[in-house]
């Protein structure tokens, strides 16, 4: 199918709008604008009917993937619904039309917004104080390694380089503690695709200085040992940083911190709804536990109590000398933190325990309708996502890529491949709460007919997609050097 771009349905003269005669006198125009600053020759602009420009983005906006077109069950990202009303609330004039240099008096209600909603993850998570200012979830990861390696040296303690990090992490973890000047000792997991506590007792000396952990854990596990793990690393004077980028399964279940956690970042724009792809923007709210508060970022905002005939004031608070500064422009990305405040304030605490029991279900249900024709490498039930292996499909020739691209000519995404590296072809699996049952059952069945044709016409899979606008890019070129520009032809310049 060959798309018709729109310099193609150009044609001299048409046009989308009239614009009444310029009546500024030409005297004026020449004032304003210099000689050298206009330019010689008009613009080479497509020139096109509204109808056609109407045309043209629409089109755009359907050759593409989305939550809001197909079910996209993509590990690890958490590409959940994002209901609408957050768009509106965040929208709403006050919110969105306030200035960031607005003094303080000015801007009240958004301070007590921002300064509820990090009560409400202090509750969720059970951390004492939250910063919003991470832009993403590796800025959170950043922000927490900051923190750890500051504790320590205010300790005395700054030989401590060593952050040791699963087989299983995401990749983030080991990039963030490397930006920060650690060595990344990694630890294998053992054979029920969890921490090996003997592996991980010999990982420890007194050059550690923290564990990066995410639980539940990648392969979709819950970490059932974690209190035995945060010992192990407090009995060696080291901190546990956990990656709570999703926190799907956990909401109003357990709490990171009564677990023992001293760090922990979300992505809000996982867990909470807030939409993400194409790079942003997200936000990454780390949370600490009591010793680590000092150095969390600067402005906080304090709320100043009540006297006399003055109500409570929330003001912006930059006295924290041992504070590893400011991380961001600004106060974070408040636009997502609206989202995910409304979020969590339309759902409240019964919803929130809905969302975890949902997001298990569901990831459950997948789980045991596909295992019988891929195999699950790790059998242990799962949380929010669950990990298949394309090994006994890659006997027939057909990879884990080739399954991903034939799952998109049946209209779905495809599972995260290749990822968490400790499993071979892997297939990555997170429905996600908003999925109803008749989208699970029609995504199984499409699994498992992908099963049966690789058995009969391996070749066919291979071949895939057909039915998608392009065929099969060059991922990493087309991820390295995206086309995204028209260009004229060399001929027509
Ligand atoms: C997505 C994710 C991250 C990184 O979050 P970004 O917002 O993309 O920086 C880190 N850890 C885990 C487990 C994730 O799923």
């Amino acid at each position: 199918m060959q798309e018709k771009l729109i310099f193609e349905v150009s044609s001299p003269g048409r046009r989308c709008i009239s614009l009444p005669p310029c009546d500024v006198p030409r005297k004026s125009l020449e004032k304003m604008l210099p000689p050298q600053f206009r330019r010689k020759t008009p613009a080479r602009l497509p020139e096109v009917s509204e109808l056609d420009v109407v045309r043209h983005f629409t089109r755009l906006s359907q050759l593409n993937y989305s939550v809001d077109t197909h079910f996209y069950p993509l590990g690890s990202c958490t590409m959940k619904y994002n209901p609408r009303i957050h768009e509106e609330v965040a929208g709403q004039e006050g919110l969105s039309r306030l200035h960031p240099y607005q003094p303080p008096e000015q801007i009240q209600g958004m301070l007590e917004l921002l300064y509820h909603f990090s009560g409400l993850l202090k509750e969720v998570c059970g951390l004492p104080e939250f910063s919003l200012q991470p832009a993403a979830g590796a800025h959170g990861e950043l922000l927490g390694m900051m923190i750890v390696r500051t504790y320590h040296q205010k300790r005395g303690e700054g030989g401590r380089k060593k952050i040791i990090i699963p087989d299983s992490a995401h990749g983030t973890n080991p990039a963030s503690a490397a930006l920060c000047g650690f060595e990344v000792v990694e630890v294998k997991s053992n054979g029920n695709g969890l921490v090996d506590l003997e592996a991980l007792r010999k990982a420890m000396s007194p050059e550690v200085a923290a564990m990066m952990i995410t639980n539940p854990n990648t392969l979709g596990l819950f970490e059932k040992d974690i209190i035995d793990i945060c010992n192990i690393l407090h009995e060696a004077g080291g901190l546990v940083y956990c990656d709570g980028a999703n926190m799907n399964a956990m909401l109003g279940r357990v709490r990171p911190g009564d677990m023992g956690v001293d760090l922990l970042h979300l992505n809000l724009h996982k867990t909470f709804t807030a939409p993400h792809g194409g790079g942003g923007p997200g936000s990454g709210p780390l949370g600490v536990s009591k010793a680590l508060r000092p150095f969390l970022p600067v402005p906080r905002i304090k709320a100043v109590g009540a006297t006399g005939r003055s109500p409570l004031q929330y003001v912006w608070d930059y006295d924290y000398p041992d504070s590893v500064g400011r991380i961001k422009a600004f106060y974070g990305h408040i636009g997502v933190i609206i989202k995910a405040y409304a979020y969590i304030l339309s759902l409240g605490r019964k919803g929130l325990l809905k969302v975890s029991e949902a997001a298990v279900l569901n990831a459950n249900f997948l789980r045991q309708r596909l295992s019988g024709h891929y195999d699950l490498p790790y059998t242990a039930g799962c949380m929010h996502e669950f990990v298949l292996s394309g090994r006994r499909q890659k006997k027939q020739g057909v990879t884990t890529l080739d399954i991903a691209k034939r799952l998109l000519d049946y209209g779905f995404y495809a599972p995260t491949i290749y990822f968490p590296l400790i499993v071979e072809e892997a297939l990555m699996i997170e429905p996600t709460e908003t999925e109803g049952k008749q989208t699970l059952e029609d995504f199984a069945e499409v699994m498992i007919k992908i099963a049966r044709e690789i058995e009969i016409s391996p070749k066919m899979v291979k071949g895939a997609p057909y039915n998608t606008p392009v065929r099969r890019l060059d991922e990493v070129k087309a991820a390295k050097q995206p086309d995204l520009r028209w260009s004229f032809p060399v001929d027509s310049e």
